[in-house]
């Protein structure tokens, strides 16, 4: 059933509909729960590994990683998403990838001199990483495992348990009404309850910048995205850099050589930063970095993931090449962690759906970057590759994980953790 993640076929004219109705903090799910008719109990798509408590990405022991799903067809879901590959699009006025590499891209854009001004403070960006507290440290509807570290909070799902990092918060360098054009005031006020701290001053964005570790049962760890980096990463030009993963890992425990599994969810600057150390080393000595092949066949040449990230991963044998919805790790309780593709924000974007029977959590990436987007699915942001593709795999995704009262995980609102039921 990880194919109702996909985002289907011919339901972009339904998304409109779903700024309809109240839909404060308490009610995400029931906007868009039951529309589609979203599926049962989550089923993991594929055959079961029969690996019992052995985790990892398939063969995950730090082997030699090679093109085609994560070892064979035993560990592969069903394919779940079909036209991945986003046409032109608005955003293609922008250029076809990478929009959001600088401030100097933003800023040429229709943002013009609103943003211009914003420039300044995305170069010296005022980081304000939250100590432990609402953010960054108590999961949001989720069974609180007791006190964490400042910025690392932990959600149970089965046997496993996903934390979250956060490597960083700041500004974005766009005003939130450019960023999320067409969002109604009535989209804006509902966003606002869920997320008010994404709401600064002067029509600012404040966002979170966040990566996730999927802890299995055996010490297996899957790490979900690698956030903004160290200073002078290619997130640089307008992420609050250097980002703080490294120290949030280690307040969490886990070394960098536990990580046995790197999943990007796409090849923007601030989900790659801390992939690779200084001089392109894998900065996951042990792990696989899985990346779908539709990301990579999209990248320009010259794209900043490619010098800083793909190409050193690669030559060292550490970038996995998968196409299509993958198994990562089975329990045998009946627990998985599978990929499933989730294009339109990038061609090749994935989401993590960690199934621990009774709790599912949906590591989304991009898919849902605002509140704003879940008061109003439809919403697009503005560096969509594919805003009509990117909007039906949003409300896809929330309707198959309302329908299931799945948790969502997200990169960059304000707390990392949001019940959809
Ligand atoms: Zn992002």
């Amino acid at each position: 059933m990880t194919g109702m993640y996909g985002p289907g076929e011919g339901r972009g004219a339904e998304a409109g509909g779903a700024a309809d109705g109240a839909r404060g903090a308490e009610g995400v799910g029931a906007a868009v729960a039951g529309r589609l008719g979203a599926g049962g109990a989550g089923d993991p798509a594929g055959e079961a590994t029969g690996r019992g408590d052995r985790f990892g990405v398939a063969g995950g022991d730090g082997g030699a990683a090679g093109p085609g799903p994560a070892g064979g067809a035993g560990d592969r879901a069903a394919p779940v998403a079909e036209g991945s590959r986003g046409g032109p699009s608005a955003a293609g006025a922008w250029g076809r990838r990478r929009v959001l590499r600088g401030v100097g891209a933003v800023a040429a854009g229709v943002a013009g001199a609103a943003v211009a001004g914003n420039a300044a403070a995305a170069a010296a960006p005022s980081r304000r990483v939250p100590p432990a507290g609402p953010a960054g440290a108590s999961p949001s509807g989720a069974e609180p495992s007791g006190p964490e570290p400042a910025g690392v909070a932990v959600c149970r799902a089965g046997p496993f348990e996903v934390v979250a990092l956060l490597d960083a918060h700041g500004t974005f360098p766009m005003p939130r009404a450019d960023a999320f054009p067409g969002a109604s005031a009535a989209a804006w006020a509902r966003a606002r309850r869920l997320d008010p701290r994404a709401f600064g001053p002067d029509g600012a964005w404040e966002l979170d910048f966040r990566c996730f570790a999927v802890r299995c049962p055996g010490g297996g760890v899957v790490l979900v995205d690698s956030g903004i980096g160290p200073a002078g990463s290619p997130a640089a030009s307008w992420a609050p850099v250097p980002g703080l993963l490294p120290e949030r890992l280690a307040a969490a425990g886990i070394a960098p050589d536990d990580v046995d599994t790197v999943v990007l969810s796409h090849l923007h600057e601030d989900h790659y930063g801390w992939s690779v150390a200084p001089g392109g080393a894998p900065a996951f000595p042990r792990a696989r970095y899985v990346v779908q092949a539709a990301e990579l066949a999209a990248l320009a040449p010259g794209d900043a993931a490619t010098t800083y990230a793909v190409a050193p991963l690669r030559a060292a044998g550490r970038l996995h090449v998968v196409d299509g919805g993958t198994r990562l790790a089975a329990h045998r309780s009946g627990g998985a962690v599978t990929l499933v593709p989730t294009p339109g924000h990038t061609p090749g974007h994935q989401s993590v759906v960690v199934d621990g029977g009774r709790r599912q959590i949906v590591i989304a990436g991009d898919v849902v970057v605002h509140a704003v987007q879940l008061a109003d699915p439809a919403v697009r942001y503005f560096f969509e590759e594919d805003p009509d593709l990117a909007r039906r795999t949003r409300l896809r995704l929330l309707e198959t994980a309302g329908g299931r009262g799945a948790v969502l995980a997200t990169a960059h609102l304000n707390r990392p953790f949001t019940p959809l039921r």
